[in-house]
């Protein structure tokens, strides 16, 4: 039985470019360019029509409100020394800056494509969300979803990969137009993101952390995550949502311990929706190359269907 054909149009634009993967990954490294590759072949097999938009770089001046002059200035100044590392687990290659600045640009530019009425994604590395206001660190350079959320006013940020994203939470702590909610296995990498932690100043409350223990059940981590959803965040009206769309929190990833299934990340993609609001998405982790694309795919396309399905939550 077929299903009945959607009035809504069935498509996302995509923002990324074939310089992201000139960030070259030190042998072994789980975020390596294989990832985008099997993503992008996994998108050109199942949705060939879909648009492929390539993004205009960050600008200095556009990264100076998330990041310090001084860690912009390191960045850049460590492609002097590449291959080099910018802390234990993040390296940085001759294409690395170029890769980052246009990762950023592509979160910027999907967010820009939300606003005009198109769900967008940022298919990108490297990542961005463990990216401090002043250091590079858990494989991320610059912090993407944080140039996107600078795209808009009020502005909510889900970020369910299975690390908390410190980064993030630390750019917008103090910052009551911007709603943090991160969903993550704790105790884990990078250590932050205790419920207790709700922002600071005038940001107070603007912070909201779920850390689950590792092996918790999808259908408790979906419980909660529908809880924040249709609770704070429906009440903070946010006028763009952003979601930092990590997929190591899928059940085998080789650094996550959660247990979302594939499915799971379409049902959560849903629950977004349910807020119907304009949304882009920005690639985080994901990093068991045979589920990532399908677990990718399943986000895509519950966010290129229109309106919200109404989710199976028990
Ligand atoms: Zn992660």
């Amino acid at each position: 039985m077929s299903r009945a054909p959607s009035r809504y149009t069935s498509h996302v634009i995509l923002f990324s470019h074939t310089a992201c993967n000139a960030h070259r990954a030190p042998l072994g490294h789980p975020e390596c360019p294989e990832r985008l590759d099997s993503i992008v072949k996994a998108i050109g097999i199942a949705r060939a029509g879909w648009k492929w938009t390539e993004p205009r770089p960050a600008t200095r001046e556009e990264l100076l409100p998330i990041h310090t002059a001084g860690h912009v200035e390191r960045v850049s100044a460590a492609q002097e020394y590449a291959p080099t590392q910018l802390d234990p687990d993040t390296y940085l290659s001759d294409g690395s800056v170029r890769a980052a600045l246009l990762a950023a640009g592509a979160a910027r530019d999907a967010a820009r494509s939300a606003m005009a009425g198109k769900p967008a994604a940022a298919i990108v590395r490297p990542p961005g969300h463990h990216a401090t206001r002043d250091r590079a660190m858990g494989f991320c350079l610059f912090n993407n979803v944080a140039l996107a959320a600078k795209q808009a006013k009020r502005v909510l940020i889900v970020d369910w990969d299975v690390h908390h994203g410190n980064g993030t939470q630390d750019i917008f702590y103090e910052d009551p137009d911007v709603l943090y909610f991160s969903t993550h296995r704790w105790p884990f990498y990078p250590g932050t993101g205790s419920r207790a932690e709700t922002g600071s100043g005038r940001g107070l409350g603007f912070t909201i952390n779920r850390p689950f223990p590792w092996n918790t059940g999808a259908a408790t981590f979906k419980a909660e995550f529908a809880a924040v959803i249709d609770g704070p965040c429906r009440k903070f009206d946010p006028e763009l949502v952003l979601i930092s769309a990590g997929f190591d929190a899928w059940k085998n990833d080789p650094i996550g311990g959660l247990n979302l299934e594939v499915a799971d990340f379409a049902e959560l993609t849903e629950i977004v929706k349910g807020l119907k609001r304009p949304i882009a998405s920005v690639l985080e982790g994901g990093y068991d190359l045979e589920a990532l694309p399908k677990c990718v795919m399943a986000h895509l396309e519950a966010l290129a269907s229109g309106e919200p399905r109404k989710a199976a939550i028990p």
